[in-house]
C-alpha cells in the first residue's frame, strides 16, 4: 500500500492529524515506537491499577454548545460528539505565590475577583491586558508571537508579585522557555486556565485516546505500534519515505513528525539538515532549538479521596519564594515551585475507587541520567519526599498524606525521555517553535510540541491545523 502521509508519533497531535487527513481521503499511517499510543499523555497499568501518565486536567473547558472555543472546534473537526467525552468540571483550583492565595474555577469572574482582592492596584491592568489579547481567529505565528510575555505584562502590571502570579501557571502548563513564556503561548494558556478552565474525561486520558483511535480507524487511517522510525529517507532534499527500526522501508509522499524539531532532524541524513554545519551533529546546529525543561512527578494512591484529609483543590500551583524561578534546576529537582492535583476533585457520575494525588516539580535531566541503576530508585524516593515536604509548606493538609499512601509511583526526566523520545525529557520541547510547521526539508512538516501548540488541546489543534493547511495547499495546486 502506498501512503500519502506517514506520521511519526501517536500522541495527541499525530492522532488528530491522522484523523483529519484521512477524513480528506488521504492514505495515512501513524508509526509509534511504543506499544501504547498517547505519547506524553498516555496510560499504564501498575500493580493492578490504571494510571494516566500525563493528565492533570484537560484545559480549555467549553460548555456543550459554546461556539468558537478550541475544545468545541476540535470535536467538530474530528467529528467526536461532545457527550462522548463525559467531561466532569473541576471543583476549584488555587494559585499560591509567596503566601498570597487566589482561587479560580471555570467561571472566570472568580479569578478576576480574587486578583482584585489580592492586587487591588493591578486589576485594571489585568483587564486591559486581557482585552488586548488577539482573538482565536488570528493567524498563528504573528510578528509578535515570540515576544517575551514577561516584558508585555510589565506594560500593564507594575507589581512584580502580580506578574509572577500570572507567570506561575502559564510557565508550568506550557513554556519551553526559561523564566518566560512566548506571548502567543501566554495568551492561549491564560485563556485555557483562567477564562475557560479545567475538566476531565470520566475515564481519564484513555477514554479520550480510545475515541481518537476509533475515529482514526472509522475514517480509514492506520496505526502501527512498536514501530519506531530510524531514518527519514530523502532524495534531492525532499522526503521519499522512512526506514523503520526493523529495517523495513515505507515510501510516502509526505511525513508529519511529532517527535520534536531536533529529534526529527536527527532522523535525516546530516547533508539534508538545513542549518547544520558540515560535520556537526544536527541536534546541536541551533541552540535555540535545544530542548531543556523537564519534570519530576509522583503519584500517590490512598484508600480515601484527598478531600477526606483536607485537600479539595483540583489543581494548586504553588511558589514558596518571593520571586518565581522557572529554569533548569542545578540540583535533581527544584521543589520551591510546582503543581499539585487530584483526579478525584472533578465532578463525576461514578466516584474513583481510590484517592490519587499528583505532585510535579522541575527537574534536571543530566542529574537523573548520571545515576547508576542501584542509586536511581533511592534517589526517586528521596526526591519525592522532599517534594512533598515543600508542597506541604504551601498546602498544610498534605501533612496527612504520608501514613495513608498505599503505593507511590514516580517518574523523572529519564522516564519521560525513554517513553516519548523527547531529548532531555523536555515536556514542552524546544524554546524556539516552528509555527508554520515547516522543517526546512521538502515534504517534511512538524506537528505538536515543536510546532508551537502545547498541552493536550494545543497538540490536538496543532495536528488539525497543519493537516488542514496541507489539504488546502494541495487543493490550490
Ligand atoms: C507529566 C505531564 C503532565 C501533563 N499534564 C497535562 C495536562 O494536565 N493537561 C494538558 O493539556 N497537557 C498536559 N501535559 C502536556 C501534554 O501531554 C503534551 O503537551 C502533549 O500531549 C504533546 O503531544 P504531542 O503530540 O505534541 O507529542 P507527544 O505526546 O510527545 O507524542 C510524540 C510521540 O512520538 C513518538 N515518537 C517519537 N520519536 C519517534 C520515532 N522515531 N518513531 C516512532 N515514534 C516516535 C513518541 O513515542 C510519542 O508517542 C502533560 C505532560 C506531562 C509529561
Amino acid at each position: 500500500m502506498a501512503y500519502d502521509t506517514l506520521i511519526i508519533g501517536a500522541g495527541m497531535s499525530g492522532l488528530a492529524a491522522g484523523i483529519r487527513l484521512a477524513q480528506f481521503d488521504r492514505r495515512v499511517l501513524i508509526l509509534e515506537r511504543h506499544s501504547l499510543w498517547g505519547g506524553l499523555n498516555s496510560f499504564y497499568k501498575l500493580k493492578g491499577r490504571m494510571f494516566d501518565s500525563g493528565l492533570h486536567a484537560l484545559t480549555n473547558f467549553a460548555p456543550r454548545h459554546a461556539a468558537g472555543l478550541p475544545l468545541t472546534r476540535i470535536l467538530r473537526q474530528l467529528r467526536i460528539p461532545y457527550e462522548a467525552l463525559k467531561l466532569g468540571e473541576q471543583a476549584g483550583s488555587r494559585l499560591i505565590h509567596a503566601g498570597r492565595e487566589l482561587r479560580f474555577h471555570n467561571d472566570p469572574r472568580l479569578f478576576f475577583e480574587e486578583f482584585a482582592r489580592v492586587f487591588p492596584g493591578e486589576i485594571d491592568g489585568l483587564r486591559r491586558l486581557v482585552a488586548d489579547f488577539p482573538g482565536y481567529d488570528a493567524p498563528p505565528g504573528g510578528a509578535d508571537c515570540d515576544d517575551s510575555a514577561r516584558a508585555r505584562l510589565s506594560q500593564y502590571i507594575r507589581d512584580p508579585a502580580a506578574v509572577d502570579c500570572l507567570m506561575l501557571p502559564t510557565c508550568i502548563y506550557g513554556s519551553a522557555r526559561e523564566d518566560d513564556v512566548d506571548w502567543d503561548q501566554f495568551t492561549f494558556l491564560f485563556r485555557a486556565i483562567f477564562l475557560e478552565g479545567f475538566s476531565r474525561p470520566e475515564g481519564g486520558i484513555k477514554s479520550l485516546l480510545d475515541l481518537l483511535l476509533a475515529r482514526l480507524k472509522a475514517v480509514g487511517g492506520e496505526l502501527r505500534t512498536n514501530c519506531g522510525v530510524r531514518r527519514i529517507l530523502t532524495r534531492a532534499g525532499s522526503v521519499t519515505g522512512v526506514e523503520l527500526d526493523s529495517g523495513e522501508e515505507i515510501p510516502c509522499e509526505r511525513v508529519f513528525s511529532s517527535a520534536g524539531h531536533t529529534e526529527t532532524l536527527r532522523l535525516l541524513d546530516p547533508r539534508d539538515v538545513p542549518s547544520a554545519a558540515p560535520g556537526r551533529d544536527p541536534a546541536h546546529a541551533d541552540q535555540s532549538r535545544a530542548p531543556r525543561l523537564s519534570y519530576f512527578e509522583s503519584i500517590s494512591v490512598t484508600a480515601e479521596a484527598p478531600a477526606a484529609y483536607g485537600y479539595g483543590d483540583t489543581v494548586t500551583f504553588f511558589n514558596l519564594g518571593e520571586r518565581f524561578r522557572y529554569r533548569v534546576p542545578t540540583q535533581d529537582i527544584d521543589s520551591e515551585s510546582g503543581v499539585i492535583c487530584s483526579p478525584n476533585n472533578f465532578a463525576r457520575t461514578t466516584p474513583l475507587a481510590e484517592g490519587m494525588l499528583r505532585l510535579t516539580v522541575l527537574a534536571n535531566h543530566a542529574h537523573w541520567t548520571r545515576l547508576a541503576p542501584d542509586e536511581y530508585a533511592a534517589a526517586k524516593q528521596d526526591a519525592a519526599d522532599r517534594m512533598l515536604a515543600a508542597a506541604t509548606r504551601a498546602v498544610p493538609a498534605l501533612s496527612a498524606l504520608p501514613p495513608r499512601v498505599l503505593m507511590r509511583d514516580t517518574f523523572t526526566p529519564r522516564t519521560l525521555e525513554h517513553y516519548t523520545g523527547h531529548l532531555g525529557g523536555a515536556v514542552y520541547g524546544a524554546p524556539r517553535k516552528s509555527r508554520d510547521g515547516t522543517s526546512g526539508v521538502g515534504r517534511l512538516s512538524l506537528i505538536g510540541t515543536d510546532q508551537g501548540m502545547l498541552g493536550i488541546i494545543g497538540a490536538l489543534l496543532s495536528g488539525i491545523t497543519i493537516a488542514n493547511h496541507h489539504v488546502l495547499a494541495e487543493s490550490l495546486r
